[in-house]
């Protein structure tokens, strides 16, 4: 990554891509003071820049900081970067993070940067996986107590949690791993957001202890448009074998199905339905009109 070609806004300037550097004492490398979003663009064109920025300015102030530009100032630096490249399916990076003017625990003293940078990214998963789907474990690893860490928050820090559990997913042979809470309720993938359909209706875990996804809240969206029931609910493994279909969603991945989920012993089969084919099929259409 350090190699790309293209350009880095950085507190407000375009820097060449391998300019845009920080010191090894910066606080966030030390104390995970930080906070990011991904963005999807097609074409050049963001797909719902001002509710990811939105959301990117509110995983700060959970933090306790604040970034120093509008959502708009930060839409309009996206749009810079994105009028000098030609990506088909680009993925905006925005980070900011308490820089090093200070090593005390506490941030009240650090400065805070920003950037945002954009790289080509297709769909991380094969054909046969959008068509089929993924093969999920359990992890060992919780989504922690909302009383532990600020949940709501895209704070990078959470995302270790993400990393161990993505890993020891990939190095026991799954695509990825469910994430089940502290009150063993099913929660999310390690960065995606988990629906299930049973009986034609959608269900989705209730967001107790982690990141309302604003891919999740699209299908959420565009099934109650179309007149498609949908329950935020808490879910148990317990309930698994009633589910008829699953899947996946977030701006990484898209809408990707679920295959099966292994927990323990048991294996739970899923297989995608109408529901889920559409709601892949508006998600898709909806950005090729980008
Ligand atoms: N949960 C986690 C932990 C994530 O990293 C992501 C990806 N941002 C999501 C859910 C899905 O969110 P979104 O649809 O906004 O990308």
């Amino acid at each position: 990554f350090d190699q790309l070609e293209g350009n880095i806004w950085l507190d407000g300037a375009i820097l060449a891509w391998n300019q845009a550097k920080i010191h090894i004492m910066t606080h966030a490398l030390h104390y995970g003071t930080s906070v990011y979003e991904g963005i999807r663009s097609r074409n050049g064109v963001l797909f719902r820049g001002f509710l990811h920025y939105q959301r990117f300015l509110e995983s700060a102030n959970l933090l306790d900081f604040q970034i120093p530009y509008s959502v708009c100032q930060l839409v309009q630096a996206t749009q810079l970067l994105l009028d000098a490249t030609h990506y088909h399916f680009g993925y905006v990076r925005a980070l900011a993070w308490c820089g090093s003017q200070s090593m005390f625990v506490s941030h009240r003293q650090s400065n805070v940067h920003t950037a945002i940078m954009i790289w080509e990214r297709p769909m991380p998963y094969s054909t046969k996986h959008y068509e089929k789907g993924l093969h999920l474990h359990i992890s060992s690893w919780r989504r922690p107590d909302p009383r532990s860490a600020p949940v709501h928050s895209k704070a990078s820090g959470l995302y270790m949690i993400s990393a161990m559990a993505k890993r020891t997913a990939e190095l026991k042979g799954f695509d990825d791993a469910v994430l089940l809470d502290t009150q063993d309720r099913i929660a999310e993938a390690s960065s995606s957001n988990i629906f299930f359909v049973k009986d034609g209706k959608l269900l989705t875990p209730f967001p107790h202890s982690f990141l309302k996804g604003l891919t999740r809240a699209f299908v959420i969206e565009q099934a109650k448009k179309r007149g498609i029931d949908v329950q935020e609910t808490d879910i148990f493994l317990s309930d698994l074998p009633l589910m008829d279909s699953a899947f996946l969603t977030g701006t990484a991945v898209g809408i990707v199905p679920i295959a099966s989920i292994l927990s323990d012993s048991k294996v739970y089969k899923f297989y995608p339905d109408t529901v889920t084919r559409n709601l892949q099929l508006i998600h898709k259409e909806t950005f090729d009109l980008l």
